[in-house]
């Protein structure tokens, strides 16, 4: 579609954010609803951030979408922030509501909505164990207690990180049994194994070469394996699939985050297989 003079802008802030899909996924997802709209970049030095912020609030934006290094730093430019966010402490969408900023992050419902759409598993009666208490462990986190997972527990490469994360489930969503287990310790093996359902929210996976999160001998047959890193297949997904586990990587997550995000901007409801088309094939003719 041709821009016109009433075109909406979306823009996606960050610091860099040559390597973002998101624009190709969102453009064709407003070119098949045929919405006036326009996704594009925004590459923010530090120093700009303030004034960057302040230009979604014109007429012609409806928002954005918050990439590295800002997540946390945008928080306080804007008027309202989701209670999701402000959980997790971070936000990857703004809605400009005439002139009014407002925060929500996205990643947890993308997260359970792959979860149970693609991974077709039921959340009740699973035992949920989660590596990583970063920002996508955060939002998995909330929704898997928020939707009555039987018990979750949390690791971290730095124990504090799990148990703060604990502490504030525990005062937020009051009915659902959380706890800490460190890596290194002799429960963790035991968790694993009475675990039905294994989240990696670590980066351990991205990267050519990088091992596999957990010693594999763990992976047992009853384990549901997500691991929310998208730009390859992880060395926990080959090795769960190999011993015939069910396990999802972290794409589905990527599109449906995307779609909860384009519905807070336009109020319509995402075109999800359009958006999923466009990201398989970036991903596929991408060179990672
Ligand atoms: P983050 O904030 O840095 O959190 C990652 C956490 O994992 C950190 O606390 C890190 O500790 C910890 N960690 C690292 N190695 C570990 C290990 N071996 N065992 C246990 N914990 C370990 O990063 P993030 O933003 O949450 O992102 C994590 C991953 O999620 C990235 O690969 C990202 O691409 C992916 N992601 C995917 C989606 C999606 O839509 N699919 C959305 C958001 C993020 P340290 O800080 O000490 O290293």
């Amino acid at each position: 579609m041709k821009p016109s003079g009433s075109t909406k802008i979306v823009r996606l802030i960050g610091y860099p954010v040559e390597h973002s899909k998101s624009p190709l996924m969102h453009n064709a997802a407003f070119q098949s609803l045929g919405l006036d709209f326009v996704y594009n970049l925004f590459s923010v030095k530090p120093s700009d951030l303030k004034e960057a912020i302040t230009g979604l609030r014109a007429p012609n934006v409806a928002g954005a979408n918050v990439t590295i290094p800002y997540k946390e730093e945008v928080m306080k430019y804007l008027d309202e922030i989701s209670p999701e966010a402000e959980f997790i402490g971070a936000v990857n969408t703004i809605h400009n509501r005439q002139g009014r900023l407002g925060g929500y992050n996205t990643d947890g419902q993308g997260f359970i909505t792959s979860l149970l759409t693609e991974g077709r598993i039921k959340l009740e009666g699973q035992k949920a164990l989660l590596l990583g208490a970063g920002g996508a462990g955060k939002a998995v986190a909330v929704k898997l207690t928020e939707r009555g997972v039987e018990r979750l527990a949390i690791t971290d490469k730095i124990a504090a990180k799990g148990e703060d994360l604990v502490g504030r489930l525990r005062e937020n969503i009051p009915d659902c049994p959380v706890y800490a287990v460190a890596m290194s310790s002799k429960e963790f093996a035991e968790t694993v194994f009475e675990s039905t359902l294994l989240v990696n929210a670590t980066p351990v996976g991205m990267k050519e070469g990088d091992p596999c999160v957990i010693d594999p001998e763990y992976l047992h047959k009853d384990l549901f394996i997500y691991d929310v890193i998208y730009n390859r297949e992880t060395p926990l997904v080959a090795e769960a699939k190999k011993r015939g586990l069910k396990a999802l990587g972290g794409i589905g997550m990527l599109i449906y985050q995307g779609a909860a995000s384009f519905e807070i901007w336009t109020g319509q409801r995402a075109p999800v297989e359009v958006m999923r088309k466009k990201i398989l094939e970036e991903l596929s003719s991408a060179s990672i």
